[in-house]
Parts: C-alpha cells; sequence; structure tokens
C-alpha cells in the first residue's frame, strides 16, 4: 500500500528534488533517527566583510552522512524534514552544535556571529521560538539567522512578530536567497533584518551578464536605503569579486572565498587571516 502511494507522489516533486520517491520514502524514515545516532553535522562557510576586510561572520550547512547512501546534502533531506515535522529537532540540534561550535570561535579570538538557516515553517511555530529563543539567550553566544521571504509569505502577521522577538534578543536576522522567490517589498520593509543575500543566481554569472549586474546594483542600493548590509552568495570569481567591490556590497561569500569546511579547517583558516588576501588580490585586479 505504502509503495503503491510513493509511485503516485507527483513527478515534478521528485526530480526538483533529485530523489526518486521509494528513495524519498525511506530518506526520510531514516532521518528520523539520524540525529540520535549522530550521522548529521554542519560544516562552516565564512562570511568576507569587504571594507573592513575581515570574516565578519560564518554560515552553519548541514550534511548528513548516511551509512549507506554515503555524503546527502541539505537539498535532498530538509525538504523531507519540514513535511514531517522532524525539522524542529534538526534545527534544535543545530542550535545547539552551533553554540558549542561558536565557543570554540571565541575561544580562538574569533568572536563572530554563526548564522543557522531557518525553515519558514518554523517561524509559525511558537513551540520552536520559545526554544530558540531560551537556548540562545542561556548560552549568550552571537547567532544569526537565515530565512527566506517566502517564509514570512506563508503567515505574515505571526513570522514577523517571531522575528521581532529574535532581533529583540540579539539575534541578527539575514534574509537568504532574495530575489529568488518571491519577493515583496511589502514584507521587506516590515522584517528587523540587517542584512539582505542577494541570491546566487544574480552573483554566479555577473561578469558575463547583461542584466545581473544591473539587478545587484540596484539590490544593493535598496538594501543600503533600508539600512542593511549587503551579502553576495555565490561568488565563483576574483573578477565577481572586484566588481561586488566597486558596487558597493558589503559582504561576499562563496567557493572563491572557502567552500563550507569542518570546522578545524574554518579554525586554520580565520588564524592565517585569508581575508586580506582576497580583498587585496582583486583590488589589484581592477587597479583599485
Ligand atoms: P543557502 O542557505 O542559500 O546556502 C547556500 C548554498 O550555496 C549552500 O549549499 C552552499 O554550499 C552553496 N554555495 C556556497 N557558495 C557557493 C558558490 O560560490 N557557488 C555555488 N554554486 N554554490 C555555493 P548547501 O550547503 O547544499 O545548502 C543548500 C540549502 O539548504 C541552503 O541554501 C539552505 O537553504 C538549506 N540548508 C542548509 N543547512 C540547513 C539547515 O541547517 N537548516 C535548514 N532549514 N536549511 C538548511
Ligand atoms: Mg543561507
Ligand atoms: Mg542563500
Ligand atoms: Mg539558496
Amino acid at each position: 500500500c505504502e509503495a503503491a502511494r510513493e509511485t503516485r507522489a507527483p513527478v515534478v516533486r521528485h526530480l526538483a528534488r533529485g530523489t526518486t520517491p521509494p528513495d524519498r520514502a525511506s530518506l526520510g524514515r531514516d532521518l528520523r533517527d539520524a540525529i540520535g545516532k549522530g550521522e548529521l553535522f554542519l560544516q562552516y562557510q565564512p562570511k568576507l566583510h569587504l571594507r573592513r576586510q575581515v570574516v565578519s561572520g560564518v554560515e552553519a550547512l548541514i550534511r548528513w552522512r548516511h551509512p549507506v547512501r554515503g555524503l546527502v546534502m541539505p537539498g535532498d533531506f530538509i525538504a523531507l524534514a519540514e513535511e514531517s515535522q522532524d525539522i524542529v529537532d534538526l534545527t534544535v540540534w543545530t542550535i545547539q552544535q552551533v553554540i558549542k561550535d561558536q565557543r570554540v570561535l571565541a575561544a580562538r579570538g574569533h568572536d563572530i556571529p554563526v548564522f543557522v538557516n531557518i525553515s519558514g515553517v518554523l517561524l509559525s511555530d511558537a513551540r520552536f521560538v520559545r526554544r530558540a529563543c531560551a537556548l540562545i539567550q542561556s548560552s549568550g553566544v552571537k547567532i544569526g539567522f537565515e530565512i527566506t521571504e517566502t517564509a514570512v509569505i506563508r503567515d505574515p502577521q505571526s513570522a514577523i512578530g517571531h522575528l521581532k522577538r529574535f532581533a529583540d534578543i540579539g539575534i541578527v536576522i539575514a534574509i537568504d536567497d532574495y530575489g529568488a522567490g518571491l519577493s515583496s517589498l511589502a514584507y521587506l520593509k516590515q522584517l528587523p533584518a540587517s542584512e539582505l543575500k542577494i541570491d546566487k543566481l544574480f552573483v554566479t554569472q555577473l561578469t558575463s551578464s547583461n542584466r545581473d549586474p544591473l539587478i545587484v546594483r540596484s539590490t544593493i542600493d535598496l538594501a543600503h536605503a533600508m539600512e542593511m548590509e549587503v551579502v553576495a552568495e555565490g561568488v565563483e570569481t576574483a573578477s565577481a569579486l572586484a566588481l561586488l567591490s566597486v558596487m558597493g556590497c558589503d559582504v561576499a561569500q562563496g567557493f572563491l572565498i572557502s567552500r563550507p569546511i569542518d570546522l578545524p579547517i574554518l579554525l586554520e583558516f580565520l588564524a592565517r587571516d585569508q581575508a586580506r588576501v582576497f580583498v587585496s588580490a582583486p583590488a589589484k585586479l581592477l587597479n583599485l
């Protein structure tokens, strides 16, 4: 009976998520136990502040070391976790892990915020919001949340209220994947966000496209007018980084600077003070 239900699953959905329907069902069952079994782990990707020439924060990205399938990326299991409510435990685990790791960073002199991606469904979950606030407030560590605008559109009143509670206790709010979803300026102006992350869709081909630079530049101006810092994600080339600097982009993130890496590698990266290398190289490229 379950197999029959699986074969009727809509084609578009399993194509979009990169797994076949039986795959999805069994992955979903495995995910339930993955947290307890210690199969989930975090990697960190630095956020490079261009003017200050420092790593101003890092983003936590979840991965799953599956005993049979090997490494499973979030694109293949976050949606499953959202459908099954496992997203609550997964995110609470992530926040706990990030609190531990941020303490390690701070002890090494890198007291920078660690950003956690928060699924939209959680923004209207009052129990989750209370748990997250309690964990973070009692820890006293610097944490940021990355949320997408689509998350807010689902249930704007409760989402905006909860985001204000997060901001009130010092959590930095970043709007993720800006421009890729159903962007609504009406919500944008109400969000207590201090960072706007331009989706990599507009950044990866920045220097080979005619329109992307126009979109990026106007988004930077819009964000600055609202007193937000702009983060470009998906920075893969020195020329893109150079153009972003000239356009006044505040923060860059992407494979050029660093792929998502394990905590020990992040500590090495920060100790080598890599930030300056990336900021000065493109400046030379442009003769600045
Ligand atoms: P995101 O938050 O927008 O994260 C950016 C994604 O782009 C990451 O993929 C990252 O590895 C990738 N990326 C970074 N730099 C570059 C680049 O220069 N070029 C290209 N092409 N890609 C780059 P990843 O780790 O597979 O994560 C995918 C998405 O899964 C994330 O998108 C986020 O929405 C979600 N996610 C990851 N971890 C969590 C989590 O703990 N909780 C929740 N709810 N979602 C998560
Ligand atoms: Mg993110
Ligand atoms: Mg993003
Ligand atoms: Mg994304």
